[in-house]
């Protein structure tokens, strides 16, 4: 990263002026918290005393027969606190907001589950909190708006636009252009203006550095390949940032949709369909028509259903480190399912992207390899989507049954 935070000429901070002091504020406390050891240490404080921290890895004995190939190990960010990687970013961030005295935090949610995080940590830290959502993910995603709002937070609906993600983070922006002086902006992913794709990617890496120790222990050995999924791509930036000195394969599992050749899928990388761009305060690889009006994405995972995605990641594709794939719906249902069959795992839909491009190698290797999947998320949240994907009779007469008693 150069010190205007580009990484290969992608990234920047495209801010309006009044935001500029700001900016620099957040960056200097960043780099402040960086340099201090101390800030560290009660990073991981916090982490291994409310969320579970070192989260295991976690030995596929029976995948690993089923496929007769490599040895597949399992990080498990499933067990952090509300369910995923989600807070090693926002705890991160909320001890920054202590450290630069301010009181107030927003943030931008789509499915609800960095909103969830964020409200969880500002109820934690005592901040006032408001979230920002678009007016149809917040009747699709109502479970996490009642939790949201029982954390304490304001749910603010979106009704600009298309009334989803995208508009949530111009509003964000909008408020926080209002509030500066009390008010802390948590993005959730490594994506947006900068300081934010380095400062999440860094609390991210808690992952890749407890994985690149617990694998060595374990294994005496490293993993020939590392699969993550890819949204806004700070899961994926955080196990991998654990090697990338190493000589081991970095797989970024995009959102394949329907089918990359159906246009119906949300892969920035991984498709042909993706093209340089500036929107939301970053410049990188945007689903955009020649107009450079975003496209409907298209996702069964609605954490993944983003049209940017991190420079950062743009920048070590660029340099061949990472290779970018895609999984269809489809294949993630059925990477799912044998999952939980197999292992009784439950991995986030998110998370099964990773899975299921991991199913498809894992065969190709020897038993003397090993492969590494990050389970950036746990699937309880998913069980609407799951359910109806399988066209469980039980849940829809569950489903039936509750619209009743409210008299649907
Ligand atoms: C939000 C989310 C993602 C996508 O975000 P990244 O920034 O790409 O990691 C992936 N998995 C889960 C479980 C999520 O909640």
């Amino acid at each position: 990263m150069n010190s205007r935070g580009y990484y290969e000429g992608f990234g920047g901070a495209f801010i309006p002026e009044i935001l500029t002091s700001t900016f620099e504020e957040l960056v200097d406390a960043f780099e402040n918290a960086r340099r201090d050891p101390g800030f560290w240490n009660e990073y991981l404080n916090v982490m291994s005393t409310y969320s579970c921290r070192p989260t295991p890895i976690t030995f596929a004995g029976n995948l690993t027969r089923h496929f007769r190939g490599a040895r597949i190990y399992i990080k498990r960010e499933d067990l952090n606190h509300t369910g995923a990687h989600k807070l090693n970013n926002v705890i991160g961030q909320g001890l920054l907001v202590k450290r630069m005295g301010k009181s107030r935090v927003i943030a931008e949610t789509g499915a609800g589950q960095h909103g969830v995080a964020t409200a969880t940590m500002a109820a934690r830290f005592g901040f006032r909190c408001t979230i920002y959502m678009g007016e149809v993910d917040m009747e699709r995603q109502r479970p996490n708006v009642f939790w949201m709002e029982r954390l304490g937070a304001e749910v603010i609906p979106v009704r600009d636009g298309t009334r989803i993600l995208k508009d949530a983070i111009n509003e964000a922006f909008r408020d926080w252009v209002t509030n500066m002086d009390d008010t802390h902006y948590v993005l959730g992913t490594a994506c947006g203006p900068h300081p934010f794709p380095e400062m999440v990617s860094y609390f991210q890496s808690i992952i890749g550095k407890e994985a690149r120790e617990q694998i060595l222990e374990r294994e005496g050995n490293l993993p020939a390949r590392v699969y993550a999924c890819v949204g806004g791509g700070s899961n994926a930036l955080g196990i991998f940032s654990g090697f990338l000195d190493d000589p081991v394969d970095l797989v970024g599992v995009e959102a394949g949709g329907e089918g990359l050749e159906t246009g119906r899928h949300a892969s920035r990388l991984a498709s042909n369909d993706g093209s340089v761009g500036v929107a939301q305060g970053y410049k990188t690889f945007f689903l955009q028509d020649g107009d450079g009006q975003m496209k409907e994405t298209h996702s069964v995972a609605a954490g993944l259903d983003y049209v940017g995605v991190s420079p950062i990641l743009v920048s070590y594709r660029e340099r061949g480190r990472i290779r970018f794939e895609a999984a269809t719906d489809s294949e993630v249902l059925n990477a799912m399912s044998l999952t939980i069959a197999k292992e009784g795992l439950i991995p986030a839909l998110e998370s099964a992207h990773a899975f299921a491009r991991a199913f498809k190698d894992a065969s190709d290797f020897s038993e003397d390899d090993i492969i590494l999947i990050n389970q950036s998320g746990r699937g309880d949240k998913d069980i609407f989507t799951i359910a109806d994907a399988f066209a469980d009779p039980g849940w829809h007469a569950f489903i039936r049954a509750k619209g009743h008693e409210y008299g649907a």
